[in-house]
């Protein structure tokens, strides 16, 4: 971001004029009062883009280079983000994190790493259950902040509107604090070695330093040979992205772009549909087809050659390069079974979208003590897995989707920390899906830039 001059005339508001169908659409809230949900979203609907249209083609730009071979996309962040931990450390930590990570590939692999956060948006979850239960009582499950609260009160659990606008706020907040990370000099090349400062120190935070000092020595060299370009080094492109799943949000956040006419969600740069909602016929696979902005889809264990070359032809009919995405998130124990042999069915149509791992998914257990966790070794499984299947398959393994934090938390299990079954619970914060923590992602970081460099 900040890289795309924006030209800000005939900027519309919301689009009243699309016509959304009626199609199935699961996952959704039941928010009740239906007065206060028209009035939120036409709200939502006059209130300003959150990105812009010129900024998501950029962004199709890059992940074209991804589809092509030329690139490799790192795309992180919380499973859910929470309106209560939109904070500058947390939004900083995170994004430090990623820019370690990606500094950390883009050294290994020498390869343009193309930087996307899940987050600024991620604030709604599918669940497995309409319900939860506790000591028999029975209320609604939790979908994420933008849709009802944690806590285990009929009143929290509520699903409210309102929640749609302050996600919004949110968002906002946080895409302005990245905006200024990003181009304000804090993801200067120069500052590698701050952007370790304040996590604990670890043997990954430790190899880090190392390989900080050589790219210091690097860009000094560059520098005194009057090579670098300054500029470039000061800033950085960092995209959003999050899972369109709530659509009483994405819809009022789409804007036709003056420019084209063409329809974009206006809520983050890159938007995907998951693995439960992504039926050929539905609501979701519709929005998506709809709107501009590069996207994605997740694909379990499950999905086939004539499925993915359905999603393919009502996606991205046209196969635009740097449109669609593909997220496989198959387990660490499938994917070697499952994805050669996708790829291979696909022939050519398997070197016109991205490929990118989600080591995450596939690979969630319950701990002894109840805690939704993942080993840190699985993950790593599951990326081995999806490079050796696309080296089998000749196509470009593309990028990694992991959920981390920047926090020194206790959600997975294994990595150098050699965090155990019985610790999960000693700091989990999540309330979601289990994060890899600070030294997991960059461990994760390194290995995956050692699996490139082959
Ligand atoms: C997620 O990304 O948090 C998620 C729910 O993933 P999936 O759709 O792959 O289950
Ligand atoms: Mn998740």
């Amino acid at each position: 971001m900040g890289v795309v001059s924006i030209d800000l005339t005939g900027l519309a508001l919301g689009t009243h004029d699309v016509d959304w169908p009626d199609l199935a659409a699961l996952q959704q809230p039941t928010w009740g009062d239906p007065v206060a949900l028209a009035q939120t979203l036409s709200v939502l609907a006059s209130y300003p883009p959150l990105v812009f249209a010129g900024e998501a083609d950029q962004l199709r730009e890059r992940m074209a280079q991804v589809a092509a071979g030329n690139a490799f996309t790192l795309q992180g962040g919380d499973c859910a983000e929470t309106l209560s931990e939109v904070t500058g450390p947390n939004i900083r930590d995170r994004i430090k994190t990623i820019l370690q990570m990606a500094v950390v590939l883009t050294y290994g692999a020498g390869m343009p790493i193309v930087k996307v956060g899940r987050m600024a948006g991620q604030f709604a979850k599918p669940r497995s259950q309409d319900t939860e239960t506790r000591d028999g009582v029975t209320l609604p499950a939790y979908r994420g902040d933008m849709v009802n609260g944690f806590e285990f009160t009929p009143e929290a659990r509520r699903h409210d509107p309102e929640r749609l606008l302050r996600s919004y706020h949110a968002s906002s907040a946080t895409l302005n604090l990245v905006r200024g990370f990003t181009s304000g000099g804090f993801a200067d090349l120069r500052s590698v070695h701050a952007w370790n400062r304040g996590f604990i120190k670890g043997p990954a935070q430790k190899r880090y330093e190392q390989m900080a000092n050589e790219i210091d020595r690097a860009v000094r060299f560059l520098e005194a040979s009057g090579v670098a370009d300054a500029e470039e080094m000061r800033r950085v492109e960092f995209y959003s992205a999050h899972e369109a799943l709530v659509l009483d949000y994405e819809r009022p956040m789409v804007r036709r772009d003056h420019r084209t006419g063409l329809l974009y969600d206006t809520s983050a740069h890159l938007l995907w549909i998951g693995e439960r909602t992504r039926d050929l016929d539905g609501a979701h696979l519709d929005f998506i087809s709809r709107i501009h902005n590069p996207v994605a889809i997740k694909l379990g264990p499950g999905a086939d050659r004539d499925t993915v070359l359905a999603i393919m032809d009502k996606v991205d009919p046209d196969r635009i390069p740097g449109r669609l995405s593909f997220i496989t998130r198959m387990g660490a124990q499938r994917i070697r079974d499952v994805l050669p042999a996708l790829l291979t069915s696909l022939g050519e149509e398997a070197r016109r979208v991205s490929w990118i791992c989600d080591p995450m998914h596939g690979n969630t257990f319950t701990s002894p003590g109840g805690f939704k966790t993942r080993r840190f070794e699985d993950v790593v499984e599951e990326v081995r897995g999806f490079f050796a299947a696309h080296a089998e398959a000749g196509t470009h393994p593309g990028g990694i989707h992991v959920e981390l934090t920047g926090n020194d938390v206790t959600e997975c299990v294994g990595g150098a920390g050699e965090i155990n079954l019985a610790d999960v619970g000693l700091r989990y914060e999540t309330l979601c899906d289990p994060r890899l923590n600070h030294q997991q992602s960059l461990e994760l970081a390194f290995l995956v830039a050692e699996m490139l460099e082959r």
